[in-house]
């Protein structure tokens, strides 16, 4: 797969940038573990180290109550639905 040769060398961002606490309004921060659908990557992945994938598990899903990021991103106009003609 495409995404998995991205994330080819293995090792945290989050310990590289010497980050010691991923608040959810640091909506930067998540870059390195959302993917381009707004999911939250898993470890084997991106590579980051325990401690921080749950830090920035939790942070991002305190970002999505918080309507900071989205929760789904959806492909615009690829499926209407057809029971709406039906009535
Ligand atoms: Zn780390």
């Amino acid at each position: 797969m495409a995404e998995r040769r991205k994330f080819k060398k293995r090792y945290c961002k989050y310990c590289e940038a010497k980050v010691d606490y991923i608040d959810y309004k640091d909506v930067a921060m998540f870059k390195f573990s959302l993917s381009e659908r707004f999911k939250i990557m898993p470890r084997r992945l991106t590579g980051n180290c325990k401690k921080h994938q749950e830090m920035v598990t939790v942070a991002i899903k305190r970002a999505r109550q918080a309507a900071l990021i989205p929760y789904i991103v959806d492909r615009k106009n690829v499926v209407e639905n057809p029971f709406e003609f039906i009535k």
